[in-house]
């Protein structure tokens, strides 16, 4: 994968592909690929690139079948196979079939082609392309019959089936099962509101609809609060057993999923304890920029902490002892012995064990301390918009972002996966500079997190059960989905609602607290 000039880049989640690339990568595929030839001098070229990446990010899940690409015109080692490909104006969108010689020019377009009818236009190629062959890996997507669906009713079935029922012009149902493509547990299949059998059967009255067959053969219309492919998706996508495939690995056993509606105050202490007890005990000492990273950090929390008890006066403790001793260089000892002894005896104290409970996974190595810092550091944010002046006298305050500059700093430094780290960093430094008041900052923060939810979703740290996706997904904030020329957007003052609430001290479960 090559860097074609600067229109597209490596993190784009598209494939780049040059004159040596090109052939192999298509002949080795069994998947439709749609290719723009581009010319990274062309104005309209570079103006359409957003719209690509768009596109490229909406129809992620599709790649299996249909892959989007890029090819740089411009780019001298390109010339030949331009040329080749009788491209002559920029940009062109040629689609390749299998055998991949079988190509046709989608067109020669200006920069008005939206993500919506280019989606559609994936969604006609695949399916209408009849003379040539299918991808190996797209499912069918013409429509069933009521002949073909109700003796399905009232079987068992090791997984679910879901019908969507559309109207004829309508290109949800297409979409949605392509959307699933990568998941597992759920079959999707497609219906018309003009079998009046079928809808007779399955009383079904408004359209597009969505009607589910469970494995143990009950069956039942759902409730779509908004009828968009997003809620459709997402809806399946959260059904219990429903799972991501991994990428390019066997299936592990199925499971429920829920989306927590609670935060656990023990997955904040857990956070804590290994925080403190493990992640900063492999350093022997703090010193210059460490030590003052650690001061801040402690006094962020203890600043912000957002229920009393114990923990906060630890951390409070802490705070003021760090601020009162003059060293340069401290022992972590000296940390450890106050943490686990003197304060200890004052009634003051972390619990003795990780206790997780939001963030448990579904096996050892998954969720645990990483969760409990994305969660810890999303209240913080969420605390000091609800106390602004919290931070006043720190010295922290001057910063337009300090709650997010803390963890920067934190995550750089001292956080155990420094891969984990570095692009945090790298996030940081490209846009942590416009965040310029405290609800842009809780907002960052989650923009930030599902940007790594979209990077890490169907990796191997990824826990079966909790799949990585965009959050809070829509049975959690419907709200918060909405969907403009066809496409997903966030209605961002209803996730900053959402957030303040979810983050919010009033949302803090107590149950298994120290
Ligand atoms: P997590 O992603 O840890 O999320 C915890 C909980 O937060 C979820 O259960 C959900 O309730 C909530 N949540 C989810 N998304 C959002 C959101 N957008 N906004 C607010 N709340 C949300 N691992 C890597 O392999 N590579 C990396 O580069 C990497 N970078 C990381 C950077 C940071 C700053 C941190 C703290 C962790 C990073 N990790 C990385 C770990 C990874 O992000 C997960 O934390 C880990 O895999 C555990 O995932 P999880 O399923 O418990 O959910």
């Amino acid at each position: 994968v090559r860097v074609a000039g600067s229109l597209y880049t490596k993190e784009d989640p598209l494939v780049i592909l040059s004159s040596g690339s090109l052939k192999s990568s298509v002949t080795n595929s069994s998947s439709a690929w749609l290719l723009q030839f581009f010319s990274s001098w062309c104005g309209h070229c570079v103006q359409y690139s957003s719209t690509w990446k768009i596109l490229a990010e909406d129809v992620k899940d599709w790649q299996t079948v249909i892959v989007v690409s890029v090819l740089d015109c411009a780019q001298e080692e390109n010339y030949d196979i331009c040329r080749e490909f009788g491209v002559q104006l920029y940009p062109t969108i040629k689609v390749h079939m299998i055998p991949w010689y079988c190509c046709c020019t989608v067109g020669e377009l200006s920069a008005d082609r939206q993500v919506q009818v280019m989606r559609h236009l994936m969604v006609d190629i695949l399916q209408n392309h009849t003379k040539l062959e299918r991808p190996d890996h797209c499912p069918p997507l013409e429509t069933y019959s009521s002949e073909d669906l109700l003796p399905l009713l009232g079987q068992r079935s090791e997984y679910y089936t879901a019908i969507i029922v559309e109207e004829p012009e309508s290109y949800i149902g297409r979409e949605v099962i392509l959307d699933l493509l990568m998941f597992s547990g759920v079959e999707v299949k497609r219906a018309l509101s003009s079998d009046r059998l079928l809808m007779d059967a399955l009383k079904i009255t408004t359209f597009p609809s969505l009607y589910l067959l469970h494995p143990n053969s009950t069956h039942t219309e759902l409730h779509i609060e908004k009828k968009q492919r997003f809620f459709f998706s997402s809806l399946l996508k959260m059904l219990p057993g429903v799972q991501r495939k991994p990428r390019g690995f066997g299936r592990t056993s199925a499971t429920g999923l829920l989306e927590a509606l609670s935060v656990y105050t023990a997955d904040l202490e857990s956070a804590l304890h290994y925080l403190l007890r493990v992640e900063l005990a492999t350093h022997d000492y703090l010193e210059g920029e460490e030590l003052n990273i650690f001061k801040d950090f402690v006094t962020v929390v203890a600043k912000l902490y957002p229920v009393g008890g114990s923990v906060v006066k630890l951390m409070k403790t802490l705070s003021n002892w760090l601020s009162s001793i003059p060293l340069q260089r401290l022992s972590y000892q000296k940390v450890l012995d106050l943490v686990d002894n003197k304060m200890r005896i004052a009634g003051m104290f972390l619990g003795a064990e990780l206790r997780w409970v939001g963030c448990q996974g579904s096996r050892a190595g998954l969720r645990g301390y990483p969760c409990s810092l994305w969660t810890l550091f999303h209240i913080l944010t969420v605390q000091h918009d609800a106390m602004p002046t919290a931070l006043e006298n720190t010295g922290l305050e001057e910063e337009a972002a300090p709650v997010l500059q803390v963890m920067r700093r934190y995550m750089r430094t001292f956080f155990g996966c420094g891969e984990c780290g570095r692009h945090f960093e790298q996030a940081a430094a490209s846009s942590m500079d416009q965040v310029e008041n405290k609800e842009d900052q809780i907002l960052w923060l989650w923009d930030q997190h599902n940007r790594v939810n979209a990077r890490l979703a169907g990796t191997l740290s990824d826990d079966p059960q909790f799949p990585k996706a965009l959050w809070p997904g829509p049975t959690l904030c419907a709200s918060c989905h909405e969907e403009k020329n066809g496409v997903h957007i966030w209605n961002r003052n209803k996730v900053l609602v959402f957030l303040r609430q979810h983050y919010g001290a009033s949302n803090l479960s107590p149950k298994y607290s120290i």
